[in-house]
């Protein structure tokens, strides 16, 4: 459910037609919906209500804006961070520090002090190696850190590729079956207190089977480790629920993945924690943009050339992504279309042959489904500059990112003295 609707013949966020919203800022242009953010915030934690105080910490890399997080914070979510970066955002957005877990494979040392600092709810540590190093850290600084150690279960998630995190040969965390050794090893530091286990499998799953069976192994794991003497107080399940990016795609609901949770869960006696994102962010956004022009190509359908590109939504170039796209006012009529940015790569294509509202020059249109991995992917790749980012709330809304001008990214180069 998401509040982007036709109302008298032209689409509107909320109650703010899209014309508005260009013909004020420009395109192109990514659109939010303060309604349908909480509406699914408010979904995910209903859906887990059978859970004994569940945490629920939107995983911020899917969309970082702070006026997003602070919808989320508004609504008591805390924050899953991957980097120094986006602790500082989360920070920013008013979310408590006990309330922040920093998840990652690679945080540095200055951004494990940074979370040492700031006093963090959790740590998801994924190697043996980060433990030791927060934990000399931790000594050092006369901290402590509630720490989990994320476990790879060897999990095929069945998702794309490249947001697959939970097999054997993927990067993250530590090996299922070497669990239980780093876990009582690093538990016996005095600087960190071992509190859990995490696990994230991937993103855009399609079907709950993977995750129950990830859950299961984490479960089991809980078990093998109480059974050796090791404390364990929670357990962070991660993110990773899919959404529809077509029109009629089904996708498991919140509700039955919570359902499975409580199921698989029911003897585990911890507190459990929770890291979504794009189920949250997912359709609560568009990216609004207008057609440059219709190119003829052959025999084949037109070319039509929009001035959004792989720079501003990234999705459909780097994992062949699908996102619907709606002219702003159809006039009823229908074509087929190639659907392309004006990039200097073939991968700049946003949909080949994509039947879809008829549009000539001078048209707006979105695409749907760009609320999460959206403007936070963007680059100024062709030196475009970046995306600008709205919010709305009923019948007003507001600038939450400005576009950044080519020429404010070229303000930061420098040319040496020594070539002129
Ligand atoms: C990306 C990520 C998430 C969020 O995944 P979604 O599919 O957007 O829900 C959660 N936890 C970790 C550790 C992640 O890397």
């Amino acid at each position: 459910m998401d509040h982007f609707r036709i109302k008298n013949g032209v689409l509107h966020a909320e109650d703010v037609p899209m014309t508005r919203i260009a013909e004020d800022i420009g395109t192109p242009v990514y659109i939010y919906s303060r309604a349908t953010l909480e509406r699914h915030a408010r979904v995910f934690r209903d859906a887990l209500s059978e859970l004994d105080n569940p945490h629920i910490a939107f995983a911020v890399k899917s969309n970082p804006n702070l006026a997003v997080l602070k919808v989320l914070a508004n609504e008591g979510y805390g924050a899953d961070v991957v980097s120094g970066g986006e602790l500082t955002r989360a920070l920013k957005a008013g979310m408590k520090p006990d309330d922040i877990v920093f998840s990652g494979v690679g945080k540095t040392h200055d951004e494990l002090l940074q979370g040492l600092r700031e006093g963090i709810g959790q740590f998801n540590i994924e190697s043996e190696e980060e433990g030791y190093e927060l934990a000399a850290i931790a000594s050092r600084h006369g901290k402590r850190a509630a720490c989990a150690l994320r476990v790879n279960p060897d999990v095929d998630a069945r998702t794309h590729e490249k947001i697959s995190t939970g097999k054997r040969e993927n990067k993250f965390g530590v090996p299922l079956d070497r669990a239980a050794e780093i876990y009582a090893r690093l538990a016996a530091e005095d600087s960190i207190d071992m509190r859990g286990i995490a696990v994230h499998i991937g993103s855009q799953l399609s079907s709950l089977e993977p995750l129950e069976t990830a859950f299961a192994k984490v479960g089991a794991l809980i078990a093998d480790l109480r059974a050796a003497g090791c404390t364990v107080t929670h357990a962070d399940l991660g993110g990773g629920l899919g959404v529809p990016y077509k029109a009629g795609e089904k996708m498991p609901a919140p509700a039955e993945y919570g359902a499975m949770v409580a199921r698989v869960t029911k003897d585990w006696n911890v507190r459990l924690a929770f890291e979504p994102g794009r189920v949250i962010a997912g359709n609560a956004g568009v990216l609004l943009t207008r057609v440059v022009r219709s190119k003829r190509s052959g025999n084949g359908p037109p070319f039509v050339v929009v001035d959004a590109a792989m720079n501003d939504l990234a999705r459909p170039a780097m994992y062949g992504a699908w996102h619907d796209f709606e002219a702003v006012e159809p006039s009823g009529e229908r074509m087929t279309a190639h659907i392309v940015g004006p990039i200097c790569e073939t991968g700049d294509t946003f949909a080949m042959d994509r039947e879809c509202d008829a549009l000539v020059a001078g048209d707006l249109a979105i695409f749907r489904t760009a609320g999460a991995y959206g403007a936070t992917m963007a680059s100024s790749y062709n030196s475009r500059g970046f995306v600008a980012e709205t919010l709305v709330d009923g019948d007003r809304y507001a600038v939450v990112a400005d576009r950044i001008a080519a020429s404010a990214i070229m303000d930061a180069e420098r040319v040496p003295d020594w070539l002129t």
